[in-house]
């Protein structure tokens, strides 16, 4: 049975590092280390988990802080969507530099497009690709779970006012590519708390 556990690990911006496993093979993906912290790394080693790769919704600060130090501690490959892939490198465009804690990261191993499958025990995660809120942003679907990045939250959406961003795109992004999923796939975001795509589609008011 597939599995989710949440750490925040950054709390100024309360960033949701998500952690989905097969509690039968227990193989793993890590998403979005959004900081250095050992929790993360005592759970995966209480529950002898296998994390398969590091992914990564989009290449925004408060999702990578922790990259150098979660690749290093589990020996896994860092997935990105190719549009972000250069975020990691530059600390203006991954907006480090602004929030006053410039990042010393590893590149990506893998970089991902739309429709592209990872593979973890018998598990297939889907990447969707959501750009809007930056152009590599993306959503990964592994059965009835969506790990939905900073593109849509709990009665709200990402903001599109960074570079890359684009509010007609993430309109196009969450019409188009997710509110066409089972209306019992659950939500969860890069911040806040989870949620479903039929409460979504029902309340979200900034999605008409
Ligand atoms: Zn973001
Ligand atoms: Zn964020």
């Amino acid at each position: 049975m597939l599995r989710i556990e949440s750490f925040v690990l950054l709390p100024s911006y309360q960033t949701n590092t998500w952690l989905v496993w097969d509690d039968e093979s227990k193989d793993a993906l890590f998403f979005d280390p959004a900081a250095i912290g050992r929790e993360p790394l005592e759970f995966i080693q209480k529950h002898d988990l296998k994390v398969q790769a590091i992914v990564l919704t989009h290449g925004h600060g408060d999702h990578i802080g922790g990259l150098a130090y979660f690749k290093n501690q589990l020996d896994a490959p860092v997935l990105i969507h190719e549009a972000d892939a250069e975020m990691l490198l530059d600390n203006k465009k991954n907006l480090s530099e602004y929030i006053g804690m410039p990042l010393d990261l590893p590149a990506a191993d893998r970089v991902l497009q739309d429709g592209d499958i990872i593979t973890f025990g018998a598990h297939q995660a889907k990447v969707i690709h959501t750009p809007g809120h930056t152009k590599g942003s993306i959503g990964v679907l592994i059965d009835k779970f969506l790990i939905s990045g900073d593109t849509l939250f709990e009665m709200s959406i990402g903001r599109t006012d960074f570079p890359g961003g684009s509010y007609e795109e993430i309109m196009h992004s969450i019409k188009t590519k997710l509110f066409i999923l089972a209306e019992d796939t659950i939500v969860f975001p890069g911040h806040g708390p989870s949620t479903s795509i039929g409460m979504e589609k029902l309340n979200n008011p900034f999605v008409r």
